[in-house]
């Protein structure tokens, strides 16, 4: 395949099916299908962002030459920006909580972009923050704020959910996907309903996130999980959140990288755990549909791996 821009080699990833001769607990005759977005060439599902994010800021008059994008972001989504930015000979800056993987800050300033770190202890609400002061100080500047912009799921309702959908010939039962800014299971979920209403959703949260009602705390899986329920949700008949411990998803995503050669990060493996819970409660011939978000190579300095803890 000849392509003339690293952007045409995103999208069309691969599904990865997995069966009971993969997994025992998957009942015969039914399979989890997981979409390898890693293989992205940024490395995650937010190179379809994106893309999609400089497009339509182009389209609408608000990114011009010369505009500096700024965004506050876990770093997927800003080694997403940063490619698309790059291309359209555009500037970047993004602000991330610290405690985010070094590889990812890394990975964006390889890219070009500069990173402003703000304090763990504000969580994403901080960067957030100081994205908003950035941006009214940076004359030409332009914010696209992924939480709340709705290019964010409808770039995964236009380039993601139509793959599924074919990936799987218009046969899925459940839909399970974790949610950071809900862009991703939002998109998807409303394409998926529109064709089949009685596809299930089950999104997926670290321990510490607050869609089960939980008590919003720290956690290690790095993604997914909010400090507040994203508009984004609103309106979709959910039908259940999946509240993952640490232990738990590091331990699929190591299970995932030793048996099955995926080398994933862990809100990958959280989904694993949450799609596996799903199929067993389902009838035989069931067809669960679960992402696979980001690479793993991001969080090796996180031990992601090698951690006996978990
Ligand atoms: N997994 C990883 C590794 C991510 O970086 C993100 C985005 N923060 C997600 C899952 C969740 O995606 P979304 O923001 O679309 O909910």
């Amino acid at each position: 395949m000849i392509i003339d821009s690293i952007q045409a080699a995103i999208g069309h990833t691969p599904m990865l099916r997995f069966t009971h001769h993969h997994f025992t607990e998957i009942p015969e005759g039914s399979a989890i299908y997981a979409k390898l977005e890693y293989l992205n060439p940024g490395g995650s599902i937010k190179d379809r962002l994106g893309t999609y994010l400089i497009k339509e800021g182009m389209a609408q008059g608000k990114i011009k030459e010369g505009t500096t994008i700024i965004e506050p972001t876990a770093g997927n989504t800003g080694i997403g920006v940063a490619l698309a930015a790059l291309e359209a000979g555009l500037s970047t800056i993004f602000v991330v909580p610290e405690k985010f993987s070094l590889e990812k800050q890394a990975l964006m300033t390889a890219l070009g972009a500069k990173i402003v770190d703000t304090p763990t202890s504000e969580g994403i609400s901080g960067a957030i923050a100081e994205a908003k002061r950035l941006h009214a100080e940076i004359s030409d500047s332009y914010l696209p704020l992924q939480f709340e912009n709705p290019a964010n799921p409808a770039a995964y309702y236009q380039s993601l959910a139509p793959e599924l959908m074919e990936d799987l010939g218009g046969d899925i039962t459940s839909f399970v996907a974790g949610i950071g800014s809900g862009g991703t299971f939002s998109g998807v979920a409303r394409y998926l309903l529109e064709r089949d209403p009685s596809i299930r959703l089950i999104g997926v949260e670290p321990e510490g996130s607050i869609l089960n009602g939980g008590e919003s705390h720290g956690h290690e899986i790095e993604g997914i999980g909010v400090e507040f329920i994203p508009a984004f949700l609103e309106g979709l008949p959910i039908s259940g959140f999946a509240t993952i411990s640490d232990g738990d998803g590091f331990a699929m995503t190591r299970k995932l990288a030793r048996e099955h050669g995926t080398l994933i990060g862990s809100s990958s493996g959280a989904a694993m755990v949450a799609a596996l819970a799903e199929v067993v409660k389902l009838p035989v011939g069931s067809r669960v549909v679960t992402i696979f978000p980001d690479a793993g190579d991001r969080y090796l300095s996180k031990d992601i791996y090698s951690r006996e803890e978990y």
